[in-house]
């Protein structure tokens, strides 16, 4: 797939914001946004936006998923759990550059929807369930980077800390409401978690079932 003007300028602003991992802008260039989005929002499909993917949900904006893909630190090595599949795009740009993502939704269409449309795009070190993520996945735990594209009420719900390897790193929205909502990244060391509080954003809530 060749590369379009409207991939380049959005690589380019994408730059301009401060998303200086080459990875991370090679991931993002690579990854089809346009097969993501619904299909009355194709023409959009490479602007700097958040767009409706059905269920009240969307797709975040490019730079969100690059600013929380370059937060993570990966490495090829990575196993990395996200919390909320969506429509799929936050997995497809991770699995350019970790060794596999586990992925969760609890809207079944939504999941059943990425789960085939990563399939067709041979995605194949993403695995998907449907189900609350907010308890994480045990059987598959530990995992090196943990990801949340859905903002925790309060606090990013102590399970995902149990299941995170000791030097990884866990980045979430956290706020109640989309006024208060802040981007978090958290490293775990031994005992201890260090915060870092990295930018306000819009997030749908995490929901609990
Ligand atoms: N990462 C997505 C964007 C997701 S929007 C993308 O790239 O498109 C947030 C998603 O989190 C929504 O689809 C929502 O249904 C899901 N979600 C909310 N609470 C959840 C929970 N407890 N477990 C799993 N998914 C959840």
């Amino acid at each position: 797939m060749s590369t379009q003007p409207r991939q380049i300028r959005l690589i380019m602003e994408l730059r301009a914001d401060g998303i200086t991992d080459p990875n991370v802008l090679g991931a993002i260039e690579r990854v089809p946004r346009e097969k993501f989005v619904p299909p009355q929002f194709q023409d959009r499909a490479y602007e700097n936006t958040a767009l409706p993917i059905g269920d009240g949900q969307t797709i975040s904006q490019p730079y969100i998923v690059a600013l929380m893909t370059q937060a993570l630190e990966l490495s090829s090595r990575d196993r990395v759990l996200e919390i909320g599949t969506g429509c799929g795009y936050q997995a497809a740009v991770l699995s350019r550059l970790c060794r596999r993502v586990y992925t969760i939704e609890r809207h079944r269409s939504l999941a059943r929807a990425a789960q085939k449309l990563l399939a067709s795009l041979d995605y194949t070190n993403i695995t998907t369930k449907i189900g609350d993520g907010s308890k994480g996945w045990p059987e598959q735990a530990p995992f090196d980077k943990i990801i949340a594209t859905a903002a925790a009420q309060n606090d990013v719900p102590a399970e995902l800390f149990e299941q995170l390897a000791d030097g990884g790193v866990l980045v979430a929205p956290i706020g109640a409401s989309v006024l208060d909502q802040y981007l978090w990244r958290f490293r775990k060391r031994g005992e201890k978690i260090e915060e870092e509080r990295l930018c306000a954003v819009r997030f749908v809530p995490l929901v609990r079932d």
